[in-house]
Parts: C-alpha cells; sequence; structure tokens
C-alpha cells in the first residue's frame, strides 16, 4: 500500500539561498540523530487538501536526509468517507447526527486497515481523525506513536471528540498546528506550524510564458482585476460567500472572479458543493469556476501571480495553506478570521482579515483602490513566510519531534 515516492527535485542543498547554509548543517545534524529509524505517515489520501499537499514535499525530504520515511494511505469506500467528513465537521463544531452503527464501521474500516498495512518499525506518524483507531495496533508494532491534528478541533461536538480522544490519548504524543487549536490531553502536546514549499512546482517562480499559457487554458480577462479563491470545493471554504461578496464588489468596479479547486478522495460532499456553486455562476462571464485536476499545481501557481486580491472567506480553517502561498507570492490577501489564518494574517499588516461577506466586500473594493497598500501587506506577508512558514523550517520541528520521543526529557545535545 505504500505510494512510492521518487527522489523529486529540488534538493535540500537549493534552498541555501532561502534559508542560509547553517540552516542546512542544522537539518543533517538532527537527522543524524535518527540514523537507522523509520518514520511512517499515514493519512487518508495521497490527493487534495493541506496534509497530501506537505506529506508530499516532507517524505522525500526525510528521505534525502538519510531517514527511511514512508507514506501509506488508509484504505476506506464511500460509507467510510461519509462518516469521517461528518466526524471532520463535527469536530468543526457542526452538528451532525451520528448512530452507533457509523462508530461502529469507522472502527471497522480502522481495524481492516490495521490488518492490511505494513507498518514501520520505529516512528507511526498518524494524521488526523481517519486513521486515528489505528493505535490499536500499539502494542504489536512501533516505537513511537504520534497523532498529527491538522484541524482546529477547540469547540468540537463532544460525542465525536469523546469517541476519537480514547484512541488519541493511547497515543504517545500529538501535535497541533495552533495552541488554540488544542484539547488540553493527558499526553506529550506539540505545537507546529504547518508549512510550504518554496520551490515546488506549487509556489517557484514561473515564466512569463507558462502563466500567459494558464490565461490562455482558462480564457481569463487579463485586462480585468482578478479575485481569487483556491479551495477545495467545500462548505467550510465558504464559495456561495465569496461569490455574494464579488457581487456586491462588482457593483462598483469592474472585476472577475475564479473559484478554483478540485474535489479530494477523502471528501463525498465536493461534488454537492460544486455543483451548487456552478449553478450559482452559471449566467456569469465574470465568474470562473475551475474544476482543477489533480496535479494542476502550476495552474494554481499561475492563477495566484496573476491574481489582484487572493480571498480565503473559509467558515473554519485548519491551516489555510492556500494564504501561506499566496502570501508568498507577494499577495494582498482577505481572508476570514479563522483557525490557522489568523496565525498568518495579521490585520492591515500582512492582510485584511473579515468576518462576514460584506466585511470580505469591503476589504476587496479597500485592495482593489489602493494598489500602493495592497503591495505593502504583499509584501510583509512575504516576509512573514520566510521567517515562519517554509517547509525547511517545518522539517526541523519534525525532526526534533521525532528526537525528543527518544530522549524524552534528558537535553539534545548537538
Ligand atoms: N489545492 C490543490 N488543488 C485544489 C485545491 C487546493 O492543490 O484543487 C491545494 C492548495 O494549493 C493548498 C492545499 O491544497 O496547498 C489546501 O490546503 P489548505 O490548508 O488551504 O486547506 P485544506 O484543503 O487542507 O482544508
Amino acid at each position: 500500500m505504500d505510494k512510492e515516492i521518487k527522489s523529486i527535485k529540488p534538493k535540500l542543498r537549493d534552498y541555501e539561498p532561502i534559508i542560509g547554509k547553517s540552516s542546512l548543517e542544522e537539518l543533517k545534524i538532527l537527522a543524524d540523530k535518527l540514523s537507522g529509524k523509520t518514520v511512517q505517515n499515514i493519512n487518508s489520501t495521497y490527493i487534495g487538501g493541506g496534509v497530501a499537499e506537505i506529506l508530499s514535499r516532507m517524505v522525500p525530504f526525510l528521505n534525502e536526509l538519510g531517514i527511511d520515511a514512508r507514506w501509506s494511505v488508509i484504505k476506506g469506500d464511500t460509507e467510510f468517507f461519509n462518516i469521517t467528513k461528518k466526524f471532520h465537521n463535527a469536530l468543526h463544531g457542526r452538528k451532525e447526527m451520528f448512530t452507533e452503527e457509523e462508530f461502529e464501521y469507522f472502527l471497522e474500516i480502522n481495524r481492516k486497515n490495521a490488518e492490511d498495512l505494513e507498518f514501520a518499525e520505529h516512528i507511526i506518524f498518524v494524521h488526523d481523525p481517519q486513521p486515528v483507531a489505528l493505535i490499536k495496533k500499539r502494542n504489536e508494532i512501533g516505537e513511537k506513536w504520534i497523532w498529527r491534528c491538522h484541524i482546529d478541533i477547540s469547540n468540537p461536538d463532544e460525542t465525536v471528540w469523546n469517541f476519537i480522544k480514547n484512541y488519541v490519548e493511547k497515543y504517545d504524543a500529538t501535535v497541533f498546528s495552533a495552541p488554540n487549536f488544542a484539547k488540553m490531553l493527558a499526553l506529550k502536546m506539540f505545537l507546529i506550524y504547518p508549512s510550504i514549499d518554496p520551490l515546488s512546482n506549487k509556489n517557484r517562480e514561473l515564466t512569463e510564458e507558462q502563466i500567459n499559457a494558464v490565461i490562455e487554458k482558462y480564457g481569463i480577462d487579463k485586462k480585468k482585476p482578478i479575485i481569487l479563491q483556491v479551495s477545495r470545493f467545500d462548505y467550510l471554504k465558504d464559495p456561495v460567500g465569496v461569490i455574494k461578496a464579488f457581487e456586491m464588489v462588482r457593483r462598483t468596479m469592474p472585476c472577475q472572479l475564479i473559484l478554483a479547486g478540485g474535489t479530494a478522495t477523502d471528501d463525498p460532499e465536493s461534488d454537492k458543493v460544486l455543483a451548487e456553486v456552478q449553478e450559482i455562476a452559471k449566467d456569469n462571464p465574470d465568474i470562473h469556476i475551475l474544476l482543477l485536476p489533480p496535479d494542476s499545481d502550476i495552474e494554481i501557481n499561475a492563477l495566484q501571480r496573476i491574481a489582484t486580491v487572493v480571498v480565503q472567506k473559509s467558515i473554519k480553517e485548519g491551516f489555510g495553506l492556500t494564504v501561506t502561498e499566496a502570501l508568498w507570492k507577494g499577495k494582498p490577501v482577505v481572508a476570514s478570521a479563522v483557525g490557522g489564518i489568523l496565525l498568518q494574517v495579521k490585520n492591515k499588516l500582512t492582510g485584511l482579515l473579515c468576518h462576514s461577506i460584506e466585511g470580505a466586500a469591503y476589504a476587496i473594493r479597500t485592495l482593489l483602490t489602493n494598489p500602493e497598500y495592497a503591495k505593502w501587506l504583499g509584501k510583509n506577508g512575504h516576509s512573514q513566510v520566510k521567517q515562519n512558514f517554509l517547509i525547511t523550517r517545518h522539517l526541523k520541528d519534525y525532526l526534533l519531534l521525532f528526537i525528543s520521543q527518544y530522549y524524552n526529557d534528558e537535553l539534545i545535545y548537538l
């Protein structure tokens, strides 16, 4: 079931101009402490969403540093992913109804995956709630089990959280993306921000030809300001709210909206959301709904680079890598004041925060009418990402996390 992760260019040495030589040396010294250890990441999809995005870069880098890192994905059917999507919504605070059979089915699929998966010997790094019950295997396999929560579970539906918590508490450690996302647990808790890879196809510089090819491919008018939201088609990303905000802005100034995104194999709701959005937008030639196939990294990169304003009007958000990606490209961002967005967008310093559709429209209009201000925000945003949210910093945090599992409370001498 392991996916072969080809050693993708770029190599770590290519990051030296961005992060400096000593930071790279530090990664090598830390990785040596883990020599001979296996690290197995387990999540629920290879494609779609921030977790897959990060793992696709993190796993090759760990391998390059000499750690035997792997990535496995659990298998589930539509019924399983319907249940886990409801879990996801409920953990984000939405009211969902569950039957006993659904909890039982969730466990049955986890049990089946626990039997089928080939587990690594040392560190088992489980991402998010879908595979959380694999921990039942811990008496048989693995030295250290870590649960990495990518979502904001600060205000969850208690029934679902108590169910998940039963399993979480059996791990050696948990990792959250922000302190205010976490629930206090009686085990080691770590805080690690997510990240983007500045040299991936999603984020590296593009040539003018590459950008123009994308403009032509999607029939985008270069002359009209572009408002962009890149997101999976998910209610929690509020694509309908983005359209409403756009309509308000367009009443007073010409502009166009691009809603670009795909679906994720672990999200059965996305087709419904996409259909709804397509229906609302169908008679409006200024709204481009782009259904992107997986591996549209260059397309997304180009769209973010041509955007005048990037919006992320999420109702709930784990971290919001799309915001990080836009800021890295120096774009002015209008984003909801939720979840991990608050770690990235400092209002009126690295972007504008909004709390409503009207607020989003007001902020977009502000940026469209003040290009210098928009540029200044984007520049600050870029520095903020460089400082805090690049994959090399994330890699270091993960290495320290793994090392800390073996050294307990002793000091680690480099
Ligand atoms: N993304 C993508 N294709 C899509 C939609 C999103 O590659 O059709 C990427 C996006 O560029 C970002 C990640 O998926 O890197 C989304 O991460 P984020 O944290 O914003 O949201 P999530 O989907 O994890 O809730």
